[in-house]
């Protein structure tokens, strides 16, 4: 069957593998330290590496991106993205340069707690340099997923990031990376990302992902949703209400 997915946990951040022609498409690392958890869940489903074909980054984030090297040391594959995401793979560092700031007051204390609970955690990740047949997309793509064998389209999405993008297969199926999230609802997110860089351009992507016929949403932070979950707390949030991050 078309369009079957798995989904990997392994860690923070939820990893889909799509079926493609003679294959999978990834969807977004973790973490660098998670490479060996993911290995591991690769194993439990009798997945091997080298059939992943394609990784498409849905941005650039340390916690999207961490463990792309490893794999790109491990086998041949393809990596496709938002060509923003190129210069700030690069860099290895979460962009800080577009401004920005956390949904709210409650999720910049906690994220206060996560620090002095976690030192390490400094936002950035091994730098990756995209190589000459690597796929840059410019905007949404009808084209480069149904090539490989996937019943889907590529949607541009910014307003986490200026890079992000989502995957919507025609059976409604949308993984929306940092588009939406589902975790922590008790902080009060209302489905929005903890860290928004512009909060209009954010909406406007919830608006995009429903106009297209999205029904259920894989975020890469908690649970799936149904799409109503968007329609119903859409603009619950302005950018005034952004509590500085930088
Ligand atoms: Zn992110």
């Amino acid at each position: 069957m078309k369009n079957e997915f798995v989904t990997l946990s392994p860690g923070k951040t939820n990893c889909y593998l799509i079926q493609v022609n003679n294959g999978y498409l990834l969807i977004d690392t973790g973490y660098e330290k998670d490479y060996s958890n993911f290995l591991k869940e690769l194993d439990e489903r009798e997945i091997e590496v080298s059939e992943i074909n394609y990784i498409l980054l849905t941005h650039h984030h340390d916690d999207h991106s961490g463990f792309t090297n490893n794999l790109l040391k491990e086998t041949e594959v393809k990596i496709i993205a938002h060509e923003y995401a190129e210069a700030l793979l690069k860099i290895g560092e979460n962009d800080k340069t577009r401004g920005g700031g956390y949904i709210n007051r409650r999720v910049h204390y906690l994220s206060k707690i996560y620090k002095l609970l976690n030192p390490d955690w400094d936002l950035t990740f091994p730098p990756v340099r995209l190589r000459d047949n690597d796929i840059l997309i410019s905007g949404d793509n009808k084209g480069i997923l149904r090539k490989i064998g996937i019943d889907g389209t590529i949607l541009y999405t910014p307003g986490h990031t200026i890079d992000s993008i989502s995957v919507l297969l025609d059976n409604g199926v949308i993984f929306c990376g940092d588009a939406a999230m589902s975790w922590p609802l008790w902080a009060g997110i209302k489905y929005c990302t903890i860290f928004i860089t512009d909060i209009n351009k954010f909406y406007g992507s919830w608006e995009k992902i429903i106009e297209n016929g999205a029904k259920e949403v894989y975020p890469s932070h908690g649970k799936p949703f149904e799409i109503k979950k968007l329609k119903e707390n859409i603009w619950e949030y302005s950018n005034d209400s952004l509590v500085e991050f930088f």
